[in-house]
């Protein structure tokens, strides 16, 4: 193992931004913690890099414990969102900074940073300063600034999220790549879903300073642990509806769906991935409701159905065609159908 966090606690006078929080991370592994603003991710890995006292707990790199090891001797680099470079530096002499600092010479750091921007396609560019360069490039000079110290933990705070949308799918693939190839142990913050579900081996949700699940970004997915987690991850969201049993069935207006549990008037929120669901026009369906828009994104057609307040997200395919206002009839299918307890979110079926 290479990182570990035991029971990492932070506080900010009475707000509790990191609440025990335990995780162990795996040589090589990229690992993500994602949760919305204010969650305090942005402060686990603060406390990871040393940057933030710890107030409880204790963590472990490389099997040494930290908590009283000064930033520089931790053997991390950190990747900003805000690039952090100097202004006054080029390129060459931002990457080779880290290792000017240790007192490495030329031929030695020439050849390093050589190697360290080759890596991240800045050859090229070696001579320019940073106003002389494109948010992507300067992202990328971070990076290698980074590499060229061959940490053994890299720890990323939301690095792309400064890039336009169509350059941060662009690097996101490269640093996929870039990570895999290296395999230095990364930890990643960012609220963003998509950048957890595809750069991560695992992904770590966060809400209010409390870890809710750790997992593979397909096992969240398709499994969450809970209703937070239900709702967070998935673009469009999952469907949630709230409704009770009754009958031993979930009800709610215009829905109902056989119940896990047959306690009546027992309050539990139904789950359905949009993908999961199918306008159909005869045959057995489980809710009803109008079309209040139809959606053409190219490859797909996003449904919205209403009922009474309720907005439902169907994904159906390219050619689907209906008219608002229309009715219409919605099947789930079966096995994925997720429900959740109101009041604690505890998810109460196996799908
Ligand atoms: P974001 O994505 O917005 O950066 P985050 O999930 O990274 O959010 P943190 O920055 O870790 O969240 O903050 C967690 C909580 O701790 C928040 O409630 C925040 O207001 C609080 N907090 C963070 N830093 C401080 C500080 N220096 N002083 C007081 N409160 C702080």
């Amino acid at each position: 193992m290479d990182v570990e966090l035991k029971g990492l606690t932070k506080r900010f006078d009475d707000v509790v931004a990191v609440d025990r929080l335990d995780l162990e991370i795996n040589k090589g592994e990229f690992l993500v913690l994602l949760g919305p603003s204010g969650c305090g991710k942005t402060t686990a890995l603060r406390m990871i890099a040393g940057l933030e006292v710890i107030d409880e707990g204790e963590l472990f790199i490389g099997g040494r414990r930290v908590n009283d090891v000064l930033p520089k001797y931790r053997d991390v680099a950190m990747v900003f969102q805000s690039y952090a470079l100097y202004p006054h530096m080029t390129v060459r002499g931002n990457i080779g900074y880290p290792l000017k600092l240790r007192g490495i010479r030329d031929p030695e750091r020439e050849e390093a940073v050589r190697k360290a921007a080759q890596q991240v396609q800045l050859e090229e560019l070696l001579d320019r300063y940073p106003r002389q360069l494109s948010g992507g490039q300067r992202q990328r000079v971070a990076l290698a600034r980074a590499i060229i110290r061959h940490p053994r933990v890299f720890l990323m705070d939301e690095p792309l999220s400064n890039l336009d949308a169509k350059l941060r799918g662009q690097m996101r693939a490269e640093l996929k790549h870039l990570q895999q190839e290296l395999g230095v142990t990364t930890i990643y913050v960012t609220h963003d879903q998509i950048e957890a579900m595809t750069l991560a081996s695992r992904v770590a949700v966060m809400n209010a300073g409390v870890l809710h699940q750790i997992d593979t970004p397909k096992n969240i997915y398709n499994d969450p642990a809970n209703l937070f987690v239900a709702g967070f991850m998935g673009s469009p969201s999952m469907n949630l509806i709230s409704g009770e049993v009754q009958d031993k069935t979930f009800q709610a207006p215009g829905c109902h769906y056989p119940s896990p549990t047959s306690e009546p008037g027992k309050k539990l929120v139904l789950g359905v991935r949009p993908e999961d669901t199918q306008i159909v026009s005869e045959g057995e369906h489980h809710l009803e409701g109008i079309i209040y828009s139809v959606e053409l994104t190219g490859d797909q057609t996003l449904v919205t159905v209403k009922q009474g307040e309720q907005l439902i997200t169907i994904r159906e395919d390219k050619e689907f065609s209906a008219s608002i206002n229309e009715s219409a009839r919605i099947r789930m299918t079966t096995g994925r159908v997720f429900f959740f307890e109101s009041e604690s979110g505890r998810r109460i079926n196996a799908t």
